[in-house]
């Protein structure tokens, strides 16, 4: 039954726990059902509930940037002729854009000859960083019949935990069977953290004691998802510092034992940056997308930063989408990132 795990380095035992149900996997029970494929439309577009309304959270999570990043910018940004353009450059480098950007951007800017000002310019220019995107985008299965598979990757503190609760409430909420992969086993806490949010979100939660191999972990979370018919999988990873070559050699591992469970399948690999740490998050953020190929970015404590220029730095030097902000500590303050309506809330 190929259900069933196969005994090898990732699988410590036949019966993955899962934690968080009414009744548990070390009960006896029948063997489970084989999976139906789920069909694609279930994760099209326009299926699920309306986009809520996420204005007032983005509003809310730039207040800081716009009140002194923006002001500062409009304050050079002067009718024609006025434009203080040494002094907006150095206003980009101040709001986390970066040096080397802040200067393109600006020569781009002042090229333009924009008619309707320099702001229009500039705001023009820092939309033009953005890389394109599916709007609604939401983690799809690539496999047939196997669930989504999201890998959260991320330095220690960044926010990744709170950030996988904040998704697991989100995708719970919207009617779909979320299971969470505590494989950071580095820290006992990060498992009892990932514990808590499961449990706020209502949601199952695969668990080893810490130490454990945290790519069996994954094993079998993939095996207790599909035998579940799960619709998304998102795995906590350690976060240690990105320079320690065996850890990044650890998140490749993960994302084989993936391919092995899941054979074509291949996950999503969200990289957390706390938005607040600036151009120290971009390098780190870098250095894992070189290592391991990051698809996605979830910029988390924009709400406590002024620096939000921060996310067209990342766009650009990495060509990988920004998916989510983060605004908050709740788990609601996670707001899918839709370019148009980010440049919009910036500079409103
Ligand atoms: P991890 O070590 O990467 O798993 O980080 P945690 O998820 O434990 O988060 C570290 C701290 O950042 C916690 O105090 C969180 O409440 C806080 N945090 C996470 N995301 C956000 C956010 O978007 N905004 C704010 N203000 N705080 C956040």
């Amino acid at each position: 039954m190929f259900w069933r795990p196969k005994r090898d380095e990732a699988t410590p035992g036949d019966s993955p726990a899962v934690e968080g149900e009414e009744s548990p996997a070390t009960a006896p029970s029948p063997p489970p059902e084989p999976p139906q494929p789920k069909p694609d439309a279930l994760w099209g577009p326009g299926i699920g509930p309306p986009p809520a309304d996420v204005r007032p959270a983005l509003d809310a999570g730039l207040a800081r940037t716009r009140g002194t990043f923006v002001t500062t910018l409009r304050g050079f940004l002067g009718a024609d002729g006025e434009t203080a353009w040494d002094e907006v450059e150095e206003t980009l480098i101040a709001g986390d854009v970066g040096a080397t950007l802040a200067m393109e951007i600006v020569e781009r800017a002042r090229r333009r000859h924009e008619p309707d000002g320099s702001e229009a310019a500039v705001r023009a220019e820092l939309a033009a960083l953005l890389v394109e995107r599916e709007p609604d985008w939401r983690p799809r299965p690539s496999v047939s019949g196997g669930p989504a598979v999201v890998l959260v990757v991320g330095v220690n503190g960044t926010g990744k935990t709170t950030t996988i609760g904040k998704l697991a409430n989100r995708y719970a909420a919207e009617g779909r069977s979320v299971l969470l992969a505590a494989a950071d086993t580095f820290r006992a806490a990060a498992i009892d953290q990932l514990r808590i949010w499961a449990e706020r979100a209502g949601v199952p939660v695969v668990a080893h004691a810490p130490n454990a191999d945290p790519g069996a972990v994954v094993y079998d979370a993939l095996d207790a998802a599909v035998a579940r018919g799960s619709d998304i999988v998102i795995a906590d990873t350690a976060g240690r510092l990105h320079t320690k070559v065996n850890l990044m050699d650890e998140l490749a591992k993960i994302r084989r034992i993936v391919g092995k469970r899941l054979p074509g399948a291949v996950p999503e690999t969200l990289f957390v940056i706390d938005a607040t740490t600036g151009q120290n998050g971009l390098a780190q953020a870098k250095a894992f997308h070189e290592a391991v190929g990051l698809t996605g970015v979830v910029l988390t404590k924009l709400d406590s930063t002024a620096k939000g220029g921060i996310v067209f730095a990342i766009e650009h030097e990495l060509g990988v989408p920004v998916r989510f902000v983060g605004v908050g500590e709740k788990a609601t303050d996670l707001v899918p990132f839709d370019p148009d309506a980010f440049v919009a809330a910036l500079f409103a």
